[in-house]
């Protein structure tokens, strides 16, 4: 049986050809290996709901041609209701019927289902041997990690598969939500504008509610997402029959549903919030279970409370918040909600004020290299403290500076602030010895001239001094463009980390092409990898495909010696945490680390 770091190896590499055509042949024939099995498919369930297709098979050391084979009377059946599915040994005889493991001479089978990362079931791996089969502890996690890059390549796939055989279809992955079936955010937003624009020609009174699931989080993580798709499918057919002529019912995401009514009177619009409030009263069958279900709704009504599509929308969000707070099921929008609103103008004009003004600093969080325990670089973490506000979090100001478009005067005085920071280090004959690293924004990289841009304001230092770190969403927004920004960057000498790496799934395909040298682990996994052998298992996976990339790891959020042991176990790089250090002023940083 291999050891589990090389069973994870073999993973990350069999990984490693994702968005290629060769992702389902390169991973089947490495499962193969880690495994010692003697077949190894990929499936894909066929529109019937009845046939499978293999879309890659390696049976005894060669790969076979593409074949379809009936699911009924196999063990690939099973494998659809479940989450793993196993048969170690005796097969035949389970399945007398099946031709097919009668001509390969299978006697024990091991299948995960394939899903699409929005849930949708898509198709199977199937692992087989001509021995009683006996699987290594890890191989529930494996066979997971590589059905869930395999389901997201298999959608992957399906998604361009769609996008090329029609335009109805384009419109239809755009427009309409795929658990449900009902009109999405965007085809709601669209909607929504029309009808403004409509009832302000004729002067007429729109209706806005939003609706919010009381509890279904708590579901959501309790029952599993399958369950929680069809509660939501169940409710949206509920709310769907609801819809009298005049009425539009969306799903805006979560568990957000948004109903536009046209032509209404505040006692009509009350008339319909009980009824679509009462279609939730019957408990919902799942399964073997009964969901009770209630819902808070938020109001509002053009022109009354708001003259367009966007303030509507956004009033009708207030309401919402102020009902799931206080308990009432429904609340209307009022005007003495606006001073939230009011509020966060006011947060917006001090934070460019602050911004102008200089009243922003830097706090610095120390990294170090695992072996050999030395300080190997430092975060540069954005500060606001407001005299009125007190402490801002940056979790709040940036995605503020980002709405206002002033993320890249703010990304522009952290560089700066950064390299006064390294020579101020230097005057005080304390040099930094590492990589100082600041963070870019999603939005700084629409920017296609941003490497010109970087390389223009950082002249005062020497770039391999300075690391950037861009979020691996940010690096998915336009993938193309961040192989150019990228690869401009990394030639002129800049350090260039992954931030929150793990929390994406398209990203396998292009991590090769764009020139990061560092993965940053999100801190999510990190802190559960102790409990979760889930987490533990993905940062495993992660560190094993940076090296077979040649990339460094740094892992985040660290908390726990005990979390930095198992980290240096797994060949983690670099770390960065609590339980090392906190962020803390310049000078500060010097006195502890320099
Ligand atoms: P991030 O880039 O993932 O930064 C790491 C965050 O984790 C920091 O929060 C840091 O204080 C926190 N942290 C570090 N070690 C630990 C730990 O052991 N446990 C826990 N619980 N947390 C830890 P912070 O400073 O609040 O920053 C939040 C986010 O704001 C950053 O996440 C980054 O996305 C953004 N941000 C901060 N400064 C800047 C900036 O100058 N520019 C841009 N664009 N974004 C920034
Ligand atoms: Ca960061
Ligand atoms: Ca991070």
């Amino acid at each position: 049986m291999m050891a589990p770091e090389d069973a994870f190896r073999l993973l990350a590499d069999g990984l490693g050809k994702a968005g290629t055509p060769q992702a389902f042949d390169h991973l089947v024939e490495r499962i193969a290996s880690i495994f010692d099995g003697d077949h190894v498919l990929i499936g894909k369930v066929m529109s019937d709901g009845k046939t499978i297709l293999t879309v890659a098979f390696w049976s005894q050391g060669s790969l076979q041609p593409a074949a379809t084979y009936e699911l009924a009377g196999t063990p690939c059946e099973h494998v659809l209701n479940d989450e793993i599915c196993q048969f170690p040994d005796s097969l035949h005889e389970h399945f007398p019927d099946d031709e097919m493991l009668r001509e390969l001479g299978a006697e024990g089978y091991v299948g995960v289902p394939l899903r699409a990362p929005n849930g949708q079931l898509l198709g199977l791996l199937a692992l087989m041997s001509n021995r009683p089969l006996s699987l290594a502890a890890y191989a529930p996690e494996v066979l997971r990690i590589a059905a869930t890059q395999a389901g997201a390549e298999m959608a992957r796939r399906i998604a361009e598969e769609t996008r090329r055989s029609s335009d109805r279809h384009i419109e239809q992955l755009i427009y309409w939500d795929s658990v449900t079936g009902l009109p999405n955010r965007r085809h709601f937003m669209e909607r929504l504008q029309e009808a403004c624009d409509q009832a302000q020609l004729q002067g007429k009174c729109l209706g806005l509610l939003y609706l919010d699931l009381q509890r279904f989080r708590q579901i959501n993580d309790t029952q599993g997402h399958e369950r929680g798709d069809l509660l939501l499918a169940e409710i949206a057919g509920r709310f769907g029959a609801q819809a009298e002529s005049g009425e539009f019912v969306a799903r805006l995401g979560g568990d957000e549903f948004m109903v536009l009514l046209t032509n209404t009177r505040p006692a009509a619009m009350a008339h319909a919030i009980e009824r679509y409030r009462n279609s939730l009263s019957p408990p919902i069958q799942i399964a073997d279970r009964s969901f009770s279900i209630s819902a808070s709704v938020g109001a509002a009504l053009f022109p009354r409370d708001a003259n367009n599509a966007q303030s509507l929308f956004q009033h009708a969000s207030i309401a919402l918040n102020h009902a799931k707070r206080d308990d009432s099921r429904t609340r209307f929008f009022n005007t003495n909600m606006a001073d939230e609103l009011h509020q966060r103008e006011f947060l917006q004009l001090r934070f460019i004020e602050a911004l102008n003004q200089g009243r922003l600093t830097l706090h610095y969080q120390p990294q170090f290299c695992l072996k050999s325990g030395k300080l190997s670089g430092a975060e540069a973490l954005c500060r606001w403290y407001d005299d009125i506000l007190g402490h801002v979090s940056p979790g709040t100001f940036i995605p503020l500076a980002e709405e206002q478009g002033l993320i890249r005067q703010l990304g522009d005085w952290v560089l700066d602030e950064a390299c006064n920071q390294l020579h101020a280090w230097d005057a005080l004959d304390k040099p930094f010895p590492g990589r100082l690293c600041v963070n870019v924004s999603a939005q700084q990289m629409d920017d296609p001239r941003l490497a010109e841009h970087v390389q223009r304001l950082a002249t005062r230092v020497a770039p391999g001094r300075l690391g950037l770190e861009l979020t691996e969403s940010g690096l998915m927004r336009n993938p193309e463009q961040t192989v150019r920004i990228t690869r401009a960057l990394h030639d002129a000498g800049f350090g260039l980390a992954i931030d929150d790496f793990g929390t994406g799934y398209s990203s396998l395909t292009y991590l090769k092409r764009f020139a990061a040298d560092t993965l940053k682990i999100d801190m999510s996994f990190v802190q559960d990898m102790l409990k979760s052998s889930h987490d533990h298992a993905i940062v495993a996976t992660i560190i094993a495909m940076a090296e077979t990339l040649g990339m460094q790891t740094v892992a985040e959020g660290v908390e726990e010696a005990e979390q930095a042991e198992a980290l240096r176990e797994l060949g983690c790089t670099g770390v960065q945490g609590f339980y090392y250090g906190r962020p803390v002023d310049g000078k500060t940083f010097a006195d502890l680390w320099l």
